[in-house]
């Protein structure tokens, strides 16, 4: 038998057993070897009859009067006698009348289950019995429970996983020998067998480390060598102009804050490199990121290089290029920011492909489409995305297929990405952070809503209506769904509209309408014709609405952390003071979770918590990590993160080659997959 072979060459496994291991991914004998059992149950601890408490127990005992009857039609009961040095106990099985004759008299067997009060009897019910002196897989140990499907237990996959214990047992190494030494790992094929059948709870974490710890070794060493990668390439190098820099800030009617000032300055830094910049800049929305880029773009166009900065959706390209041409008004170089967008007039459109070409347009302000787009760039130095955790690899490929060279880039966030995912997921992103914002803010009232008091919270907007400010209310549905019971855009805006607000201007905006409609909806909010904006996470990276000053958030449970953090920002960007309200389903006490959002206005330790509680899934809603598999290191562990990445930037460094390390060299390359998307 091999890694290779078909789960039908185990013995045991036939037909039936092999369509019902292929419902849960299992093909081949290696498939099984790395099935790793969802949890344990720890029957140990073997106990003498006469200490058993109710609950799970452990017994060595022999079994006497063992005896199965039909009490009715379909119901066949066993019934038995363990006995030890200490007394004596009942054993039951149901729907097992195999059972009493399997049994021998005057064996040793431990006896593991279920130990309660029955029909005012005590006794334990459906144990396993196994003969003392085998290697046990059900009973007097730690025992694996597995995912199971119709038809397949646990008990039968470790019988497979049992037959195949030679093999793991043999399995070669997968990491080169230094780094198990240094980190002092065991050896994989220790560690699966001791996944599987832990001879105690230490050696079970001693597995989980070593099986853990490679995990996140292969996702390091992929993020690490994409960086590598782009290391390797070439593009020219912006120099850093002093007096230009000043001339810039001198004209900005605010001052820039440190974060502001030593962000840019790191970019200053790439771009005098002759290697692409690949950085990302996070800070919470309103911290001024904007200002940033545009600063770095002045240095890049002087010079001679076009820029490119690419917008969300063609709304907030059209309110960018509206400020970009503002800030570089005072530098003569207003005249040379433009917009291309897709729906821009036939005729308006052809002559910014034009200017593009021509060079008369050096700051590109637009969609993605400026990628998509048939046109000829002049001289593309510096790609800046907006609100975008990152600009992957592929995608840059693409791009620098089609200018011809590779560019600098620079994309913007303001999803706080914490630490641990920055070193793996985001490994080959250099990352700068904006914590700081602006003095003139005024930190965002949160407060939770028990769902009693819904009604009353919207009467009491109007008060904030009446005074002019805006509202926005976020759902997390479309529309009303049988399946969740949670609020939806559609149902939130009938109630608005036709009774809590029937006075007011109340709109609508979700993701499923035509981007033409979500455009004008939000054109109309911005312009103030209406003052109610219903919608669902469209507007998480909307255009800025000074004049917004409340955000609610109805069903707020549903939503992760780091993404209310996210909603709440787009409110309170102006001298008027922002509320956020954070309406529940229902009346419960509201959650730690929600309290955490309530008290803590650092968007870093919200994702950071949402992490630790609900999976990366929680802080980037539906982006690909579900792909990532990672089956027992948790990705909030950032102790096993640092110690990762380190194994693998001296892998790297020792000049190892992954061609010798086959298994090791497969994952990394689907890692790399993976940590190369969007
Ligand atoms: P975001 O980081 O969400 O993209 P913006 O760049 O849109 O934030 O900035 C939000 C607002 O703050 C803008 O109106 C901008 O002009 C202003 N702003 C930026 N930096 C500063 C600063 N240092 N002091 C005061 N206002 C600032
Ligand atoms: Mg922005």
């Amino acid at each position: 038998m091999q890694l290779t072979s078909p789960v039908t060459d185990i013995k045991g496994v036939g037909k039936d057993a092999e369509q019902k291991l292929a419902i849960l991914g299992i093909h081949t004998v290696s498939d099984l070897i790395n099935y790793y059992p969802r949890r344990y149950d720890d029957y140990s601890n073997v106990q003498a009859i006469r200490a058993i408490t109710p609950g799970m127990v452990t017994i060595k005992a022999t079994i006497k009067q063992a005896a199965g009857r039909y009490v009715r039609r379909g119901m066949h009961i066993t019934e038995a006698v363990a006995s030890d040095d200490s007394g004596s106990t009942k054993l039951v099985w149901f729907n097992q009348p195999y059972r009493a004759a399997a049994l021998k008299p005057d064996t040793d067997y431990y006896i593991s289950g279920d130990f309660g009060l029955r029909s005012q009897r005590l006794s334990i019910l459906n144990p396993s019995v196994e003969l003392v002196g085998n290697f046990v897989i059900n009973t007097a140990r730690i025992v694996p429970i597995y995912r199971e499907t119709k038809g397949l237990k646990s008990g039968q996959i470790r019988k497979y996983i049992r037959e195949v214990s030679s093999l793991v047992n043999s399995l070669p190494e997968t990491l080169p020998e230094w780094l198990v030494d240094e980190e002092r790992l065991i050896s994989r094929s220790e560690a699966l067998s001791q996944i599987h059948f832990p001879a105690s709870s230490e050696s079970l974490s001693v597995a989980k480390r070593r099986l853990g710890f490679e995990e996140v070794f292969e996702l390091t060493l992929s993020a690490l060598m994409n960086k590598y990668e782009l290391l390797k390439e070439h593009t020219s190098s912006i120099t850093f102009d002093k007096k230009l820099a000043q001339e810039f800030v001198r004209h900005l009617p605010f001052t820039m804050t440190d974060d502001q000032k030593r962000v840019v300055w790191q970019i200053y830094q790439d771009l005098q490199k002759e290697i692409p910049m690949n950085r990302l800049v996070e800070g919470d929305v309103g911290s001024g990121k904007t200002v940033v880029a545009a600063m770095a773009a002045v240095m890049a166009i002087k010079q001679g290089f076009q820029v490119a900065f690419m917008a969300p959706t063609e709304l907030l390209a059209r309110q960018h290029a509206e400020t970009i041409a503002k800030l570089l008004e005072p530098l003569g170089m207003g005249a040379l920011v433009g917009l291309l967008v897709g729906g821009l007039k036939p005729v308006d459109k052809k002559r910014a492909h034009s200017a593009v070409a021509s060079g008369e347009m050096m700051f590109i302000v637009g969609t993605h489409a400026i990628i998509a787009e048939k046109v000829d760039m002049h001289n593309l130095g510096l790609v800046i995305i907006d609100e975008q955790h990152r600009f992957g690899v592929q995608q840059r490929k693409k791009l620098e297929t089609k200018v011809g060279h590779a560019v600098h880039v620079l994309s913007m966030t303001a999803t706080p990405i914490p630490r641990s995912l920055a070193l793996t997921l985001y490994g080959e992103l250099d990352v700068s952070i904006i914590s700081t914002k602006p003095a003139n803010r005024k930190p965002i009232k949160t407060k939770l809503v028990p769902f009693a008091s819904r009604a009353q919270l919207y009467e009491s907007l109007k008060d904030q209506l009446v005074t002019g400010r805006q509202v926005f209310v976020v759902c997390p549905l479309v529309s009303p769904s049988d399946m969740v019971p949670a609020k939806s855009a559609e149902k939130v805006y009938d109630e608005l509209s036709k009774k809590f607000l029937k006075d007011w201007r109340v709109g609508l905006l979700h993701g499923q309408m035509k981007s033409a409609a979500k455009e004008a909806v939000m054109q109309a909010f911005l312009d103030h014709k209406l003052d109610v904006l219903v919608s669902t996470t469209v507007i998480e990276v909307g255009v800025d609405v000074p004049n917004a000053g409340v955000m609610i958030i109805e069903s707020a449970e549903r939503f992760g952390l780091a993404q209310i953090h996210q909603l709440r920002g787009r409110v309170g960007r102006s001298e008027h003071q922002g509320y956020c309200f954070l309406v529940l389903s229902d009346n419960k006490a509201p959650s730690s979770r929600l309290r955490a959002v309530q008290s803590s206005s650092d968007g870093f330790k919200l994702a950071e918590y949402d992490l630790e509680l609900r999976g990366p899934g929680a802080i980037y809603g539906t982006m690909q990590h579900g792909q990532l598999d990672l089956r027992i290191a948790k990705l909030s562990d950032v102790r096993l993160i640092a110690s990762a990445r380190k194994a693998a930037q001296s892998f790297l460094d020792k000049g190892e080659s992954l061609g010798q390390f086959k298994e090791l060299e497969g994952r990394v390359l689907k890692a790399m997959a993976v940590t190369n998307l969007n």
